[in-house]
């Protein structure tokens, strides 16, 4: 989608550090990490909320909890780790969500 940050990044016109990529999903570290390890792991089909997934959009993210799990220890997140999801409702953003394209943060590193 035209002027979705996230949509950039996975399209090659923004620059990120992309960890892990496949048919259907990116992991790449968060720019404003909240943590010493802070990735975003990111649907390339562009949807804002959890209440517009598509049966497929479903199953991609039961893909990418399964990948996180694989991924432990290469990213570092041996000692435990956060996944986490900001969404915004329909009457206010009390999560604070910033990018309207889902994504669930991944963050370890330290102890939260
Ligand atoms: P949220 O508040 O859940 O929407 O979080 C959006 C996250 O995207 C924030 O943690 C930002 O630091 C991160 N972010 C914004 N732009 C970029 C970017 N170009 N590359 C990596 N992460 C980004
Ligand atoms: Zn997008």
């Amino acid at each position: 989608m035209q002027d979705c940050i996230f949509c950039k990044i996975i399209n090659g016109e923004i620059p990120s550090n992309i960890i892990y990529q496949d048919d259907d999903f990116v992991i790449f570290p968060d720019i404003h990490p909240q943590a010493p390890i802070h990735y975003l792991a990111v649907p390339k089909r562009h949807f804002p909320l959890f209440r517009e997934m598509t049966e497929e959009d479903k199953a991609t993210l039961g893909r990418i909890f399964y990948k996180i799990s694989t991924m432990e220890n290469k990213l570092g997140l041996d000692s435990g780790y956060r996944v986490s999801i900001n969404q915004k409702g329909e009457k206010g953003n009390n999560a604070g969500q910033e990018v309207m394209h889902l994504h669930i943060h991944i963050l370890g590193g330290k102890k939260l």
